[in-house]
Formats: C-alpha cells, sequence, structure tokens
C-alpha cells in the first residue's frame, strides 16, 4: 500500500509547527505527495492560530506548484459538543477535521464518547481525528456506527504511534478492525508538524493490512475520491483541482 495524499499537516500558524506552508509543497513535489490538506488548530487551542487564518486560506492556490492544497481546519471539539470555528471560518475551507486536543481535559469513557457522537451529528465535520488517542479513550465501536451513519470519515492518524501520542497503537488497531468490520469510509493524516513528514504513513500500514482493510476503503487512495467524498458531505466542488488530476 502506498498513498500520496496526506490530509492531516501543521504549519507554523500553529505556534508547535516547524514548517511554512510554502516548505511543505515544497516537500511535497520532492517525496511525490500530489495533494495534501494543510489543517492548523482551531484557535482554542492557546498556541492556535488567529481565527482570520482560515477565513483567508481562500489566497492559497488550488494547486501550488503541481500539488493540490486543500485548504482546511483541525478543528478542536469543546466540552459543550461544538468545534471551535464559526461559519464565517467553516465557509472557506474544503475540508473540516476535529478532535479531542488540551482545550478540553479527558474525563471519562462515556463523556468522551458523548462528545464525539455529538460532533459527528452536527454535519460541520468532515474527519475525526485521532480518535485512537491514548488520553480521550471512549466506545469505539458506538462512535464509528455513527460516523458510518452521518457520512463521516474515521481518520487513521500516523503520529498516534510514532511522534505525538505514544500508547495509541492499541487503540487504533482496534479501530481499524471495527473501520473494516462497520465500512466506515477512512482518512490517512500524516498529522505533520514539520514538512519532513508529509505523506509519511509508514507506521501505520501494518495497522491497515492486518485489518484486511484495502485501498479502495480509504479516500488517500485517488484525489477524486477525496473530492467526492468532500462533495458527498455538502461542499463545493473544486473544479481547478479535478481539472488538474483528470489531464
Ligand atoms: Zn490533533
Ligand atoms: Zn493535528
Amino acid at each position: 500500500m502506498k498513498f500520496n495524499i496526506d490530509l492531516h499537516t501543521h504549519t507554523i500558524a500553529s505556534d508547535h509547527a516547524y514548517s511554512t506552508l510554502v516548505e511543505y509543497v515544497n516537500q511535497a513535489r520532492k517525496v511525490g505527495v500530489t495533494m495534501f490538506a494543510t489543517t492548523d488548530h482551531g484557535p482554542a487551542v492557546s498556541d492556535g492560530p488567529h481565527p482570520w487564518h482560515f477565513n483567508n486560506l481562500k489566497v492559497v492556490p488550488r494547486i501550488c506548484d503541481d500539488v493540490a492544497v486543500l485548504r482546511g481546519a483541525e478543528a478542536n471539539i469543546k466540552e459543550n459538543g461544538t468545534i471551535d470555528l464559526q461559519s464565517d471560518q467553516l465557509k472557506n475551507l474544503d475540508i473540516v477535521l476535529a478532535g479531542l486536543h488540551p482545550n478540553y481535559n479527558p474525563t471519562t469513557e462515556d463523556e468522551h464518547t458523548k462528545l464525539y457522537l455529538k460532533i459527528i451529528q452536527s454535519g460541520l465535520v468532515d474527519v475525526i481525528s485521532h480518535p485512537g488517542s491514548f488520553n480521550y479513550p471512549c466506545d469505539y465501536e458506538t462512535v464509528l456506527a455513527c460516523a458510518k451513519e452521518h457520512n463521516v470519515a474515521i481518520e487513521i492518524n500516523s503520529s498516534s504511534d510514532v511522534n505525538t501520542r505514544f500508547g495509541s497503537h492499541d487503540n487504533c488497531v482496534k479501530i481499524a478492525n471495527l473501520a473494516k468490520k462497520i465500512g466506515n469510509t477512512i482518512s490517512l493524516g500524516s498529522d505533520a508538524h514539520i514538512c519532513y513528514y508529509i505523506g509519511n504513513f509508514d507506521s501505520i500500514i501494518e495497522t491497515l493490512e492486518g485489518a484486511g482493510i484495502k485501498e479502495d476503503q480509504i479516500i488517500n487512495s485517488d484525489p477524486l475520491k477525496v473530492l467526492d467524498f468532500l462533495e458527498s458531505r455538502g461542499h463545493s466542488r473544486i473544479d481547478e483541482i479535478r481539472k488538474h488530476f483528470s489531464k
């Protein structure tokens, strides 16, 4: 399995990340990534960007030096079951991820499950990011069944094993097995916080293959599949990117 699309990356707009968008584009070209989503943290974490970061993503060309760039965000789930981005920001985004982050202190498995369900049902979020996080366990079967019902993708995050969330491996295996059984749409994200990690899914290939997941269940297998999924979620058609990959 090999994937040339990365749907989860952070630039220096999030203070704890270390590369610019242009550095990501250059690195993408170098390693053969044909499309990526720039998905900085929502403003509820203390080192997230100002909300205008998201309002203004429209200035980013659809194709940067031959690489397709999706304008995205990784929103923070708040304790009241909403996200930290408003319609002003959301209307400018091609893809919206949401996950549990330090703006919310872990409580119980039951509470984490309720939050995920509320977010999935809100219709505002396309992908649940790193649901395998060791510090926010939930009832994976209930969450994945709800995601399937509401056409929300479940992320398998390749940083969950090796970079920032040690201890999440077993949860990711559980999630992959359930996703295979339930038939969830799967999105892969490196969650890169420096450009050199873009498109690096080495740590999760074994988990995916072990669960018997085939490429067709993973939207990253084809740029048009990503666009089809986003349109099925109600996002506008992006003709420039469609044209680029239809050549
Ligand atoms: Zn995250
Ligand atoms: Zn992230």
